[in-house]
């Protein structure tokens, strides 16, 4: 095989190699902002329970003060009622003293229905708060994880990119320039096996003289379609066959 195209055929492996790591250290990357974000919602609707609940205790302490003042009212219809002599005056007293006691009632109901708000939400912002802490913990177990990984994927790709600058010194630099080029435009594929008489990468068939030129592996061909450089081996025949 042409050398040109045999060094070729390692940078694409080298870039395969890089895109797999870069692949790994974004979906790390991914991961964690994902985690962060659950946390931040999180975090915002338990401070919102947090609030619901104060409101509820601030409503609980105005009632039970006005619960209080209720009390007092009756004691007072209640003594005045002892005094009073006439009958016109007594039942309006009785009128009033039962409505007191109605609005007594009514205000203890409503300190009630308060009590279990509160305690419901007092369990759920409990519950909440439990979970959030375990997301906390597990942020920060990944984030130590991830750190440790990624600097590790840093490693290896800059030791790759290495290994690829080395070979692509020993190639023709209107080539290795050509191949960036392809690289970038078509998705980081620029190194094709041709196949069934064709570019593997797009599928566009080839003249059947370039098809045998190709096989012969002396000269570099290009797709005249997508502009990868094809090289024919015998493996990548066969598997395409199966
Ligand atoms: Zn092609």
């Amino acid at each position: 095989m042409n050398p040109t195209i045999a060094g070729l055929i390692e940078l694409q492996q080298i870039d395969d190699e890089i895109r797999t790591h870069k692949k790994q250290r974004d979906e790390l990357a991914t991961n964690l902002e994902r985690l962060k974000k659950i946390l931040t919602q999180m975090g915002a609707s338990l401070a919102e329970k947090r609030e619901r609940l104060r409101e509820n205790v601030r409503w609980y302490d105005d009632k039970r003060i006005e619960l209080q003042a209720d009390s007092e009212r009756i004691n007072n219809a209640k003594t005045k009622l002892v005094a009073v002599s006439r009958t016109k005056e007594y039942q309006a007293m009785t009128k009033e003293l039962d409505n007191l006691r109605r609005k007594y009632q009514e205000d203890e109901a409503e300190l009630q229905r308060l009590q279990t708000v509160i305690t419901e939400t007092q369990a759920a912002v409990d519950a909440e708060e439990a979970k959030l802490g375990e997301i906390q913990a597990e942020v920060q177990r990944e984030e130590a994880t991830s750190a440790e990984r990624l600097a590790e994927l840093d490693r290896i790709i800059g030791s790759v990119a290495g290994k690829k600058a080395e070979i692509g010194a020993k190639l023709p630099k209107n080539i290795v320039a050509s191949y960036e080029r392809i690289l970038e435009k078509r998705d980081g594929i620029a190194v094709v096996p041709a196949v069934l008489g064709g570019c593997a990468g797009c599928k566009m068939k080839v003249p059947p003289q370039t098809w045998v030129k190709i096989q012969l592996g002396k000269e570099i061909f290009q797709c005249s379609n997508c502009q990868r450089y094809l090289y024919y081996t015998v493996q990548a025949s066969q598997a395409s066959m199966q």
